[in-house]
């Protein structure tokens, strides 16, 4: 079965430099499963190494917007991809705006090893 760290890097890690594809993300969003059952609305890509991602747990602690503990800013603006979903888009055709970043990122992290578990926002 898969762990909520392995579906963390399926949906989110990308450690390529971003793409002047501006098909990135619907091709991605469909290869990672991203929009298996619904048009995801939101969802980010990382474009760093998954170490320096991994990090982002030993770094700055902020509460996460449902009240838990557990997510971590990014000491260092990171490249992201944000997919975010075409209004006319019906499902199974999702269609997705790819929207390049640098931006603060804050991961929710859980377990043993403490990984990230959860993309929560960029800043
Ligand atoms: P994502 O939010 O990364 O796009 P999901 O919402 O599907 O993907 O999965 C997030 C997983 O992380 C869920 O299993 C959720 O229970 C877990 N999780 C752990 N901590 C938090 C948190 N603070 N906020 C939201 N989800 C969290």
């Amino acid at each position: 079965k898969e762990s909520r760290a392995m579906m963390f890097q399926r949906q989110h890690m990308d450690p390529d430099d971003p793409s002047n594809n501006s098909n990135y993300c619907n091709q991605m969003m469909r290869r990672r499963l991203v929009t298996e059952g619904r048009c995801k609305l939101l969802n980010t890509f990382i474009h760093e190494p998954l170490v320096d991602v991994q990090a982002i747990c030993l770094q700055g602690n902020v509460i996460c917007k449902n009240g838990q503990p557990n997510c971590h800013k990014s000491s260092s603006r990171m490249k992201i991809t944000d997919c975010r979903v075409k209004s006319n888009s019906k499902y199974p055709d999702c269609d997705y705006y790819t929207i390049h970043k640098e931006r603060h990122i804050i991961v929710a992290c859980e377990g043993n090893p403490y990984v990230p578990v959860h993309f929560h926002a960029s800043v």
